[in-house]
């Protein structure tokens, strides 16, 4: 059974391309970045991958015909690739996806799923990032207890990085589970990142980070242009005006598309205000 759409809307910009691509424009215009993220993931059938990959190049061509008014900027997920079927067909799409971006001059960010892909999740990005520097970034997820690894590496590597606290439910002998401890190892991560990153996205909504992060720029001289600020679609969207106001790059991630189950769940489970919200809405309707 499908669900309307109607009770995503506050965190799914639209089900169609057509209808996302203004939502994009509007933000851009008043200030703010935007990368556009065709929803799904955790495909296993071939044909529908190749079909994401068709998705994903159109995406980036609309884009690029938009004449600047919408950023060149998207998120895909590997595992819409077809990740989970064959890593070599994978890596074989990702490639037709960043030749179109390179092109086209566009960045493409590969989000960062649960723990059964990590590992080939960067694994993959190492193999393209040497052909496609200025196209492709990764995300590392500060509960996880490889992240302290994978942020030094991709310090070396020169890769730029989205850091975020991670949104799956794994097991506590990989993740930190409690918010103290994930909180403290995404404060040491944003500072690795912005001291000797490239070009980090912090992605947050959470008040102590970003304060923490103003902070630690402000009292270290770091020019607001070394880094940016990331949130989601319809969440705190008034904070995103300001923090753009205060002069620091905010960059809303704007997910659509017609598969928006597995996302909308996420971000319900993350905040029980979130499930009221929802069921406000319902009876609106
Ligand atoms: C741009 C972006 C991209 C992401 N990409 C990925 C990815 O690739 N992989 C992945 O695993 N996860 C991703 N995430 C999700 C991320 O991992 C977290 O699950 C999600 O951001 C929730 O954590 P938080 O730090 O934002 O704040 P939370 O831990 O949810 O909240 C912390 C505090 O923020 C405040 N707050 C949060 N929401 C609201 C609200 N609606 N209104 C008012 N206050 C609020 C509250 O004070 C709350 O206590 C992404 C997040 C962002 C912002």
């Amino acid at each position: 059974m499908k669900l309307p759409f109607f009770l995503a809307r506050k965190f799914v910009a639209a089900e169609t391309v057509e209808n996302t691509l203004p939502v994009a424009a509007n933000l851009r215009a008043s200030g703010l970045s935007t990368t556009l993220d065709l929803l799904g993931e955790y495909i296993s059938d071939p044909k529908l991958a190749t079909r994401a990959k068709e998705s994903y190049i159109s995406l980036v061509k609309a884009i690029d015909s938009s004449e600047g008014t919408i950023d060149k900027n998207i998120s895909i997920k590997l595992s819409m690739l077809g990740q989970k079927i064959d890593e070599s067909f994978c890596l074989d799409n990702l490639h037709e996806v960043l030749t179109v971006a390179k092109e086209t001059n566009t960045f493409v960010r590969l989000d960062m799923e649960g723990t059964d892909v990590t590992g080939s999740t960067v694994s993959i990005f190492e193999r393209v990032h040497p052909d496609y520097p200025e196209n492709v970034g990764i995300v590392l997820q500060a509960y996880l207890k490889r992240t302290a690894e994978d942020v030094a590496h991709m310090c070396e590597l020169g890769a730029r990085v989205r850091l975020c606290k991670g949104a799956y439910k794994e097991p506590a002998k990989l993740a930190y589970q409690d918010m103290p401890t994930i909180r403290d190892r995404y404060l040491e991560y944003m500072e690795k990142l912005i001291t000797t990153g490239r070009y980090p996205g912090i992605a947050t909504h959470d008040d102590l980070l970003i304060a923490a992060t103003k902070e630690f720029v402000g009292s270290n001289k770091i020019p607001s242009d070394r880094f940016e600020f990331q949130m989601l679609f319809g969440i705190r969207t008034e904070t995103q005006q300001s923090i753009a106001a205060e002069g620091y790059g905010m960059r809303v991630y704007v997910p659509f598309g017609d598969m928006w189950y597995p996302y909308f769940s996420r971000r319900l489970r993350e905040r029980k205000e979130n499930v009221w919200f929802v069921l406000a809405n319902m009876f609106k309707k």
